[in-house]
């Protein structure tokens, strides 16, 4: 099912784990989306592509206000009609959960909002540097309901540094209570170039141990799973019938374009192309029409560990049929070396390889011995 991804580069401030491509500096917010408006004409303008799913990321594209997404719907609207896309999500932080915006998000026809509340707790937000405390966390679905949202997914984070185990516990009961059909929880990870990383060097911090973060995991996917949630990939959980559509472009490989600055696409079959991560330059070379971006053409080697890495963490695994036949019969082998090494963490059948979910943290050690 093919994607749109636009990426919004902006945030209030700055959260202390985060890598991904954003400045807090607003001034270039109207060059910006004029920009994106021009990226998201010519791409789409050349693109015979039946588009199925849009999605807004960033950034905090929540963080937009009305005239700024109204001119990115009008150029999308333009070539596409966006009420008849299957899925169109916004990424959302609780702090920008006002009745006008929902009012606004819904307006446009925005039918999904991914909520980062991640942590139900003060300490926690502050400690991460997020824009929004816990009341927000605790009413910022409610607040979406009553806007008529129907489709709502959360973010949690665990392994979050001076957080017990119970207040782990009651975080993932405080996201169960909220009745969502769909949670992501993803493992907090030292990046470098961020503030946590600095603090964790200075020993201002000290990184949570790796026995406890496989606690906090199994503990997630076991109680999640007795509420009826699948835990299909790796950092996702959905009740029946409401897996994320956009993302599983990603990890089944079929194509998506990436608009905006550091967004990235793929053809489906093997070339991948990524925007300038400079907002600045990326501003210029839009208005200069000089290339903004880089590509590469993957071999049937890179191409195939990239089917293993996204697969293996997936519950359907990967089809051995999906991999370039120049490589299937040695990952088999490969496979069949590490199972009699490591009984019982990958498992092949009728040509299916997979994990247990139990194990999905492991998924990088056994992609060592597993990939080329
Ligand atoms: S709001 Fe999201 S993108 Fe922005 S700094 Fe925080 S984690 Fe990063």
């Amino acid at each position: 099912m093919a994607g749109i991804y636009i990426h919004i580069p902006f945030c209030k401030q700055a959260c202390t784990y985060c890598d991904f491509h954003f400045s807090t500096q607003q001034t270039l917010r109207k060059p910006l989306i004029d920009a994106l408006c021009k990226e998201i004409d010519d791409r789409l303008s050349k693109s015979a592509t039946a588009f199925k799913t849009l999605y807004f990321g960033g950034g905090s594209p929540s963080i937009l206000n009305a005239d700024e997404l109204q001119q990115l719907f009008d150029v999308l609207n333009k070539h596409l009609d966006v009420s008849e896309l299957k899925e169109v999500t916004l990424e959302s932080n609780p702090d920008d959960h006002t009745s006008e915006k929902l009012e606004l998000w819904r307006s446009l026809g925005i039918d999904r909002l991914s909520i980062g509340i991640q942590s139900f707790i003060d300490r926690d937000l502050k400690f991460m540097n997020r824009a929004h405390n816990a009341e927000e966390a605790r009413h910022c679905v409610a607040r979406a309901r009553a806007a008529g949202f129907e489709a709502l997914t959360i973010d949690l984070i665990y392994g979050i540094p001076g957080q017990s185990h119970t207040e782990w516990q009651s975080n993932v009961q405080k996201a169960i209570q909220l009745e969502v059909d769909h949670i992501s929880a993803y493992c907090l990870t030292v990046e470098e170039r961020t503030a946590l990383h600095h603090q964790v060097e200075k020993g201002h911090v000290e990184e949570v141990s790796d026995e406890e973060i496989e606690k906090q995991y199994l503990f997630l996917h076991r109680k999640l799973e007795d509420c009826g949630f699948e835990h299909y990939e790796i950092s996702n959980f959905a009740k029946a019938g409401k897996r994320a559509q956009h993302n599983r472009s990603y990890w089944k490989g079929t194509p998506y374009i990436g608009i905006g600055p550091a967004a990235h696409s793929f053809d489906g079959q093997q070339t991948r192309r990524w925007n300038i991560a400079n907002n600045p330059l990326y501003i210029k070379a839009l208005a200069n029409n000089t290339p903004y971006w880089e590509s590469e053409t993957l071999t049937e080697t890179e191409r195939t560990n990239e089917i293993l890495i996204t697969g293996l963490r997936t519950r359907k695994g990967v089809d051995l049929n999906q991999l370039p036949e120049s490589h299937r019969n040695s990952i088999q082998a490969q496979t069949e070396n590490y199972q009699a090494k490591h009984p019982g963490l990958l498992v092949l059948e009728e040509g299916l390889l997979r994990m247990n979910p139990e194990a999905w943290l492991l998924t990088d050690q056994v992609l060592k011995e597993v990939v080329f």
